[in-house]
């Protein structure tokens, strides 16, 4: 298993957009909302454990651990792959208590500015997370699956979380999983790919026109996919 730190850039714009504003952008909610970014590099702590695993096709993706991934839009996506990369990412614990201080004041505007920083952050992690498995798998000549995270898309199984963290430890991240299976600190995210000679590199889950990756080689390939 590996555990990296990351640097993250968080787009003001970005978050200027999430939070509904699109052309004209009051100057006192574009500065508020620059500050906040500069001000979370300060306890924003990105942090990232991830692993190999090689797998069985048995009754679905049947791990070293005796786990067993069986919902099965999952299981056709990863079927064809030679093994899966299972990760989790966080921004640390510091940025969700900003969140809940700012709301427990009432200053609301702050909580969801500082609230869709988190998110931009994280979207921006799991987008550099993926480039770099993308382009290691592209020098092998294999693909990579899109990311799959249990609880969202096709992955309807919430408790499927349990069988990403049985598999690595996420205290060396800081990243635990309550009994409802979320992610604690919220500001987190596990995914799985699938890596493999008979696997196409999917760009499914990549809207570039919102990617901050400005340097990213695949953004052209999702424009020659649209036009
Ligand atoms: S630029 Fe496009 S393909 Fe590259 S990481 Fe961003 S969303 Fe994905």
């Amino acid at each position: 298993m590996q555990v990296k730190n990351y640097q993250i850039e968080i787009d003001k714009y970005l978050v200027l957009k999430y939070l509904g504003y699109k052309d004209k952008v009051p100057k006192d909610i574009l500065d508020e909302v620059g500050e906040c970014v500069d001000e979370s590099y300060g306890f924003i702590k990105p942090a990232i454990c991830f692993d190999q695993l090689k797998f069985k096709f048995k009754d679905g993706i049947l791990l070293p651990d005796e786990s067993i991934i069986k919902v099965q839009y999952i299981v056709e996506v990863l079927k064809r792959s030679d093994y899966i990369v299972m990760a989790v990412m966080t921004l640390g614990k510091e940025i969700e208590d900003k969140i809940s201080t700012f709301f427990a004041r009432n200053d609301y505007m702050k909580g969801m500015i500082y609230d869709v920083i988190g998110n931009v952050g994280l979207e921006y992690m799991g987008k550099r997370f993926w480039q770099e498995l993308a382009e290691v798998a592209k020098k092998d000549g294999i693909g990579i699956t899109q990311s799959l995270n249990p609880g969202t898309g096709g992955w309807k199984d919430i408790k499927d979380q349990s069988i990403i963290f049985n598999n690595l430890n996420t205290s060396l991240i800081g990243v635990e999983l309550t009994d409802a299976f979320m992610m604690k600190p919220m500001k987190s995210l596990s995914m799985v790919y699938g890596i493999g000679k008979a696997v196409k590199t999917s760009l499914v889950d990549h809207d570039c026109a919102e990617c901050p990756l400005i340097d990213c080689p695949y953004r052209k390939e999702v424009a020659k996919c649209i036009n």
